[in-house]
């Protein structure tokens, strides 16, 4: 029988960003004992970056009672428009938040820091992963603080959320495999004289496009991209540049003035093959990096961390009835969805960047196709959203295990209400408690219970703290 050494805390997170804060705070809030350590130091926050929240991203912050602050600090955006033509129309998404919300990456940020903080994990600032070894029960991470100084910290979990250049995923020896699939990218947060409207523009000629979002303050994100100017991140960019692309692309530069911010960058289409390795595992942008097209990199980073932090709950507090099982549903469930958006985020941009007469023709069918077929669009946007994605289910239970739970109505209020405690909500009809199947990885005794309101439901619903069914009584 193994001894289990003393660890100084049940899971350590490496990087803050959002992905990092959404995980921390979900297991602190669940009582498990967490530090977060993050190189930057105090105060320095991250850059915007992030521009849009998604549906699903806005229902996973509604489960945690975060949403309608950040709903505040935002513009909804009930329709994109891609290319010129293709109109998505997203108030048709069935969710409560039928729109993108346009937010700087910040907000979400502050939001998640300030409960990761009430929820009790320890943040360790100016503090840098710099190795890490496992054995059996314990990871070891091999840190540098504040004064450079080396020491090291034994936790049961690591979970590398430190960013595209990730050391852990480094540490782990595991690839990154892909390829650079757009530069010299140039981006500007601006003024604008020219009212744009409201709606979230993306259009390109095929050797230029430009991409416009209102963040609802004034402030606007603009994003171009030229053929005829293809030249390294470190060459200066300054408004005139970002002003031509946007003319050439949108058909006027809506008299952009005042940058905030101005900057050239390259994107590149990576994932990692494995996110779990023993005892670490990679989310976020360490796991998985590809073109800002569809918004969807932050996204998913936030939908990553929701699924693994109730899995690492489960296992820790020994309520997994196979712990080694769960665990590896974090790969098997989330490395296929950083598949499908590297896929998709890609698709964008290249259908932006059509030049040829061939692939011209195939983004105006594509344009006209998803406009005039309502359940391809209703897929696309289901996909981008995050509304449309499923999980395999799990073995013998069958659909709709899987599947995203809607935010029903019950009895005792929302079912994203319910799921604030973050805990496994099981509805069922009234007076009839059903008996749970062995696999579930909850005590009974933790369960959150609700009743349909409607009386003819018969069947009982397991809802996992992630949103999604995980057994269903028929
Ligand atoms: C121009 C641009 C526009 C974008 N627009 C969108 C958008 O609209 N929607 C969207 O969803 N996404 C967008 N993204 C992507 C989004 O910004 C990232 O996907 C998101 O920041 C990833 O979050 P993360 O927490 O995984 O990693 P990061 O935000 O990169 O955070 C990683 C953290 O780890 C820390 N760290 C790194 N190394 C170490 C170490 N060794 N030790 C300790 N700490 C460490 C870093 O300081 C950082 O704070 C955009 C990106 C860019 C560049």
């Amino acid at each position: 029988m193994s001894t289990m050494r003393t660890t100084d805390t049940d899971v350590l997170v490496i990087g803050a960003g959002p992905t990092g804060l959404l995980l921390a705070g979900d297991l602190a809030a669940a009582g498990i004992d967490v530090t977060l350590v993050e190189r930057r130091p105090h105060g320095l926050s991250n850059m915007t970056r992030a521009f849009g929240v998604h549906a699903r991203t806005l229902e996973q912050l509604d489960a945690r009672g975060l949403a309608d602050e950040l709903l505040t600090k935002g513009t909804p955006l009930p329709r994109a428009r891609l290319f010129g033509r293709l109109d998505l129309d997203l108030s048709r998404l069935p969710s409560r938040f039928n729109h993108l919300l346009v937010t700087p990456q910040y907000e979400v940020e502050h939001l998640l820091e300030r409960r990761a903080k009430d929820a009790g994990v320890t943040f360790r600032y100016g503090t840098e992963l710099r190795g890490l070894r496992q054995d059996a029960d314990t990871v070891t991470a091999e840190l540098t603080g504040p004064d450079g100084a080396p020491f090291t910290l034994d936790a049961r979990h690591l979970v590398g959320t430190d960013g595209v250049r990730s050391a852990v995923r480094t540490a782990l020896n595991l690839p990154f495999p892909g390829s650079s699939v757009i530069r010299s990218m140039v981006l500007a947060d601006v003024r604008l004289t020219e009212e744009p409207g409201r709606l979230f523009t993306v259009s390109g000629s095929g050797d230029t496009f430009a991409f416009l979002a209102p963040f609802g303050d004034g402030w606007y994100r603009v994003m171009g991209w030229s053929r005829t100017r293809q030249v390294a991140d470190s060459e200066p960019v300054d408004l005139d540049e970002v002003r031509e692309i946007a003319r050439r692309a949108l058909g006027t530069d809506f008299g952009m003035h005042d940058p905030r911010w101005i900057s050239r960058f390259h994107s590149d289409e990576r994932q990692a093959p494995a996110y779990r390795v023993g005892r670490v595992f990679l989310a976020g942008d360490a796991a998985h990096v590809h073109s800002p097209a569809g918004g969807q990199g932050m996204n998913t980073g936030l939908q990553d961390a929701a699924n693994l932090s109730w899995k690492l709950t489960a296992v820790l507090r020994g309520e997994a009835p196979d712990p080694e099982a769960l665990l590896d549903s974090y790969q098997s469930e989330r490395h296929p969805v950083g598949a499908m958006v590297l896929r998709s985020s890609g698709a964008i941009v290249r259908l932006a960047m059509a030049h040829t007469p061939l692939t011209r023709t195939a983004r105006a069918l594509a344009a006209r196709f998803l406009n005039a077929v309502r359940p391809a669009s209703a897929r696309a946007m289901g996909m981008i959203s995050g509304i449309g994605i499923a999980y395999a289910p799990p073995a013998g239970s069958g659909r709709p295990a899987g599947r995203r739970a809607p935010d029903v109505r019950l009895r005792e209020g929302r079912l994203y209400e319910l799921l604030r405690a973050g805990e496994f909500v099981l509805i069922a009809p009234a007076g009839e408690p059903p008996a749970l199947p062995g696999t579930a990885p909850v005590s009974p005794a933790r369960l959150v219970r609700a009743t349909w309101t409607d009386p003819a439901r018969r069947t009982a619903v397991l809802v996992r703290p992630d949103g999604y069914v995980h057994w269903t009584s028929r």
